[in-house]
C-alpha cells in the first residue's frame, strides 16, 4: 500500500454508517445507550448482532473508528478500548495462558505495560520474561524460551530502538507463539505491524491517532477471528471507548498522515541540532545513521522516522533534569506524546516510573534521559527551547 493510500484511507475510511439515503459528511456522535425497533422480529435480530441496540455490544462511532483503524493497519478487523492499557490488557487475556506458560515482553519497553504483565502474569501463573528486543539473539531467546504469546514495542518508549518485527515473527511462528507488536510510537502511518508478521497491531489511540491529547483509546488490529474473541470479550468485561471519544479519535485520524509527515519532518530537523551541540551525551532517533537501528528503521518503518527524539543530557542527574523542564518556555513537560505542541518528559520519573530501578538499569534508561514528542511548531524555536533549556538546567 503506498503512502497515498493511506492519506486517502485516513481521511474517508468509516465515515459511512450501512443503512439510510443521506450521509452526513461529518458523522454524528451517537450518544444513546439504547436503542428499540417496532417489530420485536427486528429487535430479536439487533440482539444477534444483526443492529446497534445496546452501546457496551455494539456503538456506531466506536465502529466507524474501528473501519478506519482497521483500514489504516492493512487488517480484517480492528477491536476498539477505553484506553491503551485495556487494549493490552485485553490481549494477554485473549490467550488463555496456563500456569507455567512463559510470555516474552520487551525489556525497555513502557513501563506501564511492564507492570501491568507482571501482576497479570503473577496472578496466572505465567512465567514472564524480559528480554531486549533489539539484541541479535532476541529470536533465538524466544526459540528456546518457547513462550506462548510475545509481545514488541516498536518504536520502544523511551528509548527509541527499532526491533527487526520480521525475525521476531518467524521466532514468534516457529515457537508457537502469538506475536502483539504495540506499535504506538509510530501510528500505523509509520509502521504497519500486520505486515511485517504480527498477529496483533496494538494502539494507544490516545496518542498519534487521536494527534490533539483530547481523548483516551486504544485498539487492536488483526485476523477476523483473533478480533472476533477479544470482541466477546469486550462485551462481558465492558472496557468499551465512549462514543465521543470514538468521534473525537476518528477526527485525529482525518488528519494522521498530514500530521505524522510535518512531525517526522520537524523532530529529524530538530534531532540534527541537538546532535551537533556538546550539550547533549547522545542523542536518539531512528532516521539519524548514528543510531544503532538505523538499518533496521529503514527497513520497518515508512513515511519517516517518528516524531519522537530523545536524549541524554551531558553530566544531569534528576535534579539537573528537572531545572531542564522547569526552564522550557515553549515545549511543555507533559508526560504524554502525539499532541500538536511538543512535550517533553522526564523518562526515569515519568514513563518508566513504574520500574525498579534495577530494570531501569537493565533497560538502559538513565536519569539523564529526556523524551520528546516534537510539535508543529517551528522546528527551530522547538531546537532553540531545547537548547536554551539543557543549557540552564545543566549549567545554571
Ligand atoms: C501511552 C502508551 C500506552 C498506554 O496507553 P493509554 O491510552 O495511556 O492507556 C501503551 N503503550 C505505549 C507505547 C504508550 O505510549
Amino acid at each position: 500500500m503506498s503512502g497515498t493510500k493511506q492519506k486517502t484511507l485516513a481521511v474517508h475510511a468509516g465515515s459511512r454508517l450501512s443503512g439510510g439515503r443521506s450521509h452526513p459528511v461529518v458523522p454524528a456522535i451517537h450518544v444513546s445507550t439504547v436503542s428499540y425497533c417496532d417489530s420485536s422480529d427486528d429487535l430479536d435480530s439487533a440482539l444477534d448482532g444483526g443492529d446497534f441496540v445496546y452501546s457496551r455490544i455494539s456503538q456506531p462511532n466506536t465502529v466507524m473508528l474501528e473501519e478506519a483503524v482497521a483500514a489504516l493497519e492493512g487488517a480484517e478487523a480492528c477491536v476498539a478500548y477505553a484506553s491503551g492499557m485495556a487494549a493490552l490488557k485485553a490481549v494477554f487475556e485473549a490467550q488463555h495462558l496456563q500456569p507455567g506458560d512463559a510470555v516474552v515482553m520487551p525489556a525497555d519497553g513502557y513501563g506501564v505495560s511492564r507492570l501491568l504483565y507482571k501482576q497479570l502474569s503473577a496472578r496466572a501463573g505465567v512465567v514472564l520474561h524480559a528480554v531486549a528486543m533489539t539484541d541479535p539473539d532476541a529470536p533465538a531467546r524466544i526459540a528456546a524460551l518457547r513462550p506462548r504469546f510475545v509481545l514488541a514495542e516498536s518504536v520502544t518508549n523511551p528509548l527509541l530502538r527499532v526491533p527487526d518485527l520480521r525475525s521476531l515473527a518467524r521466532a514468534c511462528k516457529e515457537a508457537g507463539a502469538a506475536f502483539a507488536v504495540d506499535g504506538t510510537f509510530p501510528s500505523p502511518y509509520g509502521q504497519r505491524a500486520l505486515a511485517l508478521g504480527a498477529d496483533y497491531a496494538i494502539q494507544s489511540a490516545t496518542k498519534w491517532l487521536n494527534g490533539h491529547s483530547d481523548a483516551l483509546g486504544g485498539t487492536v488490529s488483526g485476523s477476523k477471528e483473533r478480533m472476533a474473541v477479544l470482541r466477546s470479550a469486550r462485551l462481558l468485561g465492558g472496557e468499551v471507548q465512549g462514543p465521543f471519544e470514538a468521534w473525537l479519535t476518528l477526527r485525529g485520524i482525518r488528519t494522521l498522515p498530514v500530521r505524522m509527515r510535518a512531525h517526522c519532518e520537524h523532530a529529524l530537523h530538530v534531532a540534527r541540532r541537538l546532535a551537533d551541540s556538546p550539550l547533549f551525551e547522545r542523542v536518539f532517533y531512528p532516521g539519524l545513521p548514528s543510531h544503532p537501528d538505523f538499518a533496521v528503521a529503514q527497513q520497518v518503518l515508512e513515511n519517516g522516522s517518528g516524531g519522537m527524539v530523545a536524549f541524554e543530557l551531558r553530566g544531569a542527574g534528576r535534579p539537573e533534569g528537572y531545572r531542564f523542564l522547569e526552564a522550557l518556555r515553549l515545549a511543555k513537560p507533559g508526560p504524554s506524546l502525539a499532541d500538536v505542541c511538543t512535550l517533553v518528559m522526564h523518562a526515569a520519573s515519568a514513563s518508566a516510573r513504574r520500574m525498579t530501578p534495577e530494570e531501569r538499569e537493565a533497560a538502559g534508561i538513565r536519569e539523564s534521559l529526556i523524551r520528546v514528542s516534537v510539535g508543529l511548531e517551528d522546528p527551530d524555536d522547538i531546537a532553540d527551547d531545547l537548547l536554551q533549556a539543557a543549557a540552564k538546567g545543566v549549567h545554571p
